[in-house]
C-alpha cells in the first residue's frame, strides 16, 4: 500500500475514540478531524483534544456552526429540552449532517495526503439516521472520490456492531479502560460513565453491562 495515512472523524466520544485505536493500530500515519458545531457543551470538544493530545494526534478542529442555521433545534441552541421518542430519529436530528461530516474530512484529508477515513457510523445503534446506513457510505464513497478525483477508503469498523461488540472491540485493542475512562457520551456532559440518566448513558451502560455478563473483560 502506497498510501496509509488515515483521518479519523473524531468527537471524543466511545465509538469514535475505538475507531482511533483502530486506526492506530492498522495505520501507519493518523490524523484527526473534529467538527465544533455548538455542542451543548465546549467539554465535547475539549474532551475530544485532550484525547488526542494524550495520544499524540494531531487534531483538526473545523468551525461548523452554520449548523445553527440550518437546524434551530435542541442540538445546537441551548433553550430546547432533548427529546427522544422511541422509534423516532431524536430531535437533535440535522438532516444531512454526516453526508456534510464526511465531505468536509475528506477534503480536510485529501490536503492532508491520506487516502483512509475512518468513521464510527453504524447501522445497529438503532439511531436511524439514513446517512449513518452502509449503503449511503458506499455511495459517498464513490462520489467523493469522482468529485476530487482521489481514491479515497472510507472505512466504518463498527459498521454492524451492537454496543456490546464496540466494547468488545475496545477491549480486544487494549483500550478498554481508556475508553471507559476517558470519552464522553452523555448529554450533561459528565465524563466516563456519564450522569447516567440521559438517553445517551442508558444506553452506553446497556451496552457495558451486556458485554460485560457475556465476556471476561480484558481476556479477549
Ligand atoms: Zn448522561
Amino acid at each position: 500500500m502506497t498510501n496509509d495515512k488515515a483521518v479519523v472523524v473524531f468527537s471524543g466520544g466511545q465509538d469514535s475514540t475505538t475507531c482511533l485505536f483502530w486506526a492506530l493500530k492498522n495505520f501507519s500515519e493518523v490524523e484527526t478531524i473534529t467538527f465544533d458545531y455548538g455542542q451543548r457543551h465546549k467539554l465535547e470538544i475539549e474532551c475530544a483534544a485532550s484525547i488526542a493530545s494524550d495520544l499524540g494526534v494531531k487534531q483538526t478542529i473545523l468551525d461548523m456552526s452554520l449548523l445553527n442555521q440550518l437546524a434551530p433545534n435542541a442540538l445546537t441552541r441551548h433553550d430546547v429540552d432533548i427529546t427522544h421518542d422511541e422509534g423516532q430519529l431524536p430531535n437533535t436530528t440535522v438532516d444531512g449532517r454526516n453526508l456534510l461530516f464526511m465531505s468536509f474530512a475528506a477534503i480536510v484529508a485529501k490536503q492532508a495526503g491520506a487516502r483512509h477515513l475512518i468513521t464510527g457510523v453504524c447501522e445497529t445503534d438503532f439511531s436511524g439516521y439514513p446517512d449513518c446506513r452502509d449503503i449511503f457510505i458506499k455511495s459517498l464513497n464513490v462520489t467523493l472520490n469522482l468529485s476530487m478525483d482521489y481514491d479515497f477508503v472510507i472505512h466504518t469498523p463498527l459498521m454492524w456492531l451492537n454496543k456490546a461488540e464496540t466494547w468488545h472491540m475496545s477491549d480486544e485493542l487494549g483500550a478498554f479502560n481508556y475508553i471507559q475512562e476517558r470519552t464522553l457520551t452523555c448529554y450533561n456532559g459528565i465524563i466516563g460513565d456519564g450522569c447516567g440518566e440521559c438517553p445517551a448513558c442508558k444506553l452506553r451502560k446497556a451496552g457495558l453491562d451486556q458485554y460485560l455478563a457475556t465476556s471476561i473483560q480484558g481476556g479477549a
